[in-house]
């Protein structure tokens, strides 16, 4: 090993055990220059611990920019010479975790579109076996933790200690307020299931543009996350992949900033800093159920509309029984009990037949 890498280890080290832990950069390297450039601006913040880049971009359809490639490595590695910054990449292939490591690339992670594929982890992870590397795995596309933690389990078991995970959010259908919904609740899970292994939130890909990151990184902060992955770019507007959401290294510099960066309090017993946290949970997911309602009402509207329209009854006691039946069975198996249930579906239902009865009368 050069003095260089050893160098390189030790940082890391020293890295992983910092809190929180800032890593930012494009979303693709796309010329020497930029990269380059990017880098010394973040550097300069003094806010950033380590330059994130897109090498290989795994994109939804073809025909858009696919990354540089192999060629973009040596732009990397030239970046962190001049800045000091360590590297992190996305890989999802055997050969890319080769070619990374060639290049001296500091920290790995996997993509969310790699981590729904189990062939894909698995070829990752035989790379990396006898490898010392940092490796994050972001969540899957899909709200699956079996899947999340499949693929965490998959690079523990090639041999990597330093592992950590990135939630990035799960993709859904139709218009909503985020490209990829950030359903807390899960990466809470998960955050629970792996203690040990620290959690970045990535703002970024949860918001898909500039203008809502701040209170999603805020939030994870909230929530105790240990670090975050923010894509920042010299010139977002033309960037070639995720234009929208990246922000100007002086952004991100003000971002870092603006965060009310929660200190653990050391007046506090612990049991009043375990209180606050749970507390925050449940104010989240309160949120989250509020949200899940008022969603729940909007598809009630649209069935009022429909009723009107075919001139049919608001109250269809068949399908309510049905649903009663349905939810205080799976609620019951869910810990919650059955007095609970009814009050809970009564109020929902009223609720949804006063929605329905205005579209009626509208
Ligand atoms: C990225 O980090 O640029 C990226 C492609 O993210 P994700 O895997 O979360 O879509
Ligand atoms: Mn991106």
């Amino acid at each position: 090993m050069s003095t260089q890498q050893v160098s390189s280890k030790e940082k890391i080290k020293e890295l992983w055990a910092k809190r929180p832990i800032i890593v930012s950069g494009p979303c693709s390297a796309e010329t020497e220059e930029q990269v380059i450039e990017t880098a010394q601006q973040l550097a300069a913040t003094g806010k950033v611990d380590m330059l994130r880049a897109g090498i290989w971009k795994p994109r939804t359809k073809p025909g858009m920019f696919e990354g540089i490639g192999a060629k973009g490595l040596p732009w990397l590695q030239k970046a962190k010479q001049i800045t000091g910054l360590p590297t992190a990449i996305e890989v999802a292939t055997a050969k890319q975790v080769q070619d990374a490591l060639t290049f001296d690339v500091d920290v790995l992670w996997i993509g969310a579109r790699t981590t729904v594929n189990p062939f894909s982890v698995q070829e990752v992870a035989d790379a990396l076996r006898g490898v010392d590397v940092p490796v994050l795995v972001k969540n899957p596309i899909n709200p699956d933790l079996e899947l999340w933690s499949g693929g965490v389990e998959r690079i523990a078991r090639a041999g990597i200690k330093n592992l950590g995970l990135i939630h990035r959010g799960f993709s859904s259908y139709g218009n909503t307020q985020y490209r990829n919904a950030p359903m807390w609740h899960l990466a809470i899970e998960m955050k629970l299931k792996y203690p040990e292994l620290p959690i970045f939130n990535d703002p970024s890909h949860i918001c898909g543009k500039r203008d809502t990151l701040m209170e999603v990184a805020q939030k994870a902060i909230d929530l105790d996350y240990d670090g975050l992955m923010i894509e920042s770019h010299i010139d977002p507007d033309n960037a070639w992949s995720d234009a929208k959401q990246q922000v100007t290294p002086a952004r991100l510099k003000e971002m870092m900033e603006e965060i009310i960066w929660r200190k653990e309090d050391v007046d506090n017993s612990e049991y009043h800093k375990a209180l606050e946290k749970l507390r925050q949970q449940i104010n989240h997911l309160d949120d989250e159920m509020l949200q899940i309602l008022s969603q729940r009402m909007k598809i009630a509207d649209q069935i009022g509309q429909y009723k009107k329209d075919n001139n049919i009854t608001i109250l269809q006691p068949g399908r309510w029984q049905e649903i009663i039946d349905k939810v205080a069975m799976r609620g019951e198996k869910l810990g919650l009990s059955r007095d609970f249930l009814n009050k809970y579906l009564d109020a929902v239902h009223l609720e949804s037949i006063n929605h329905q009865k205005k579209v009626l009368d509208a």
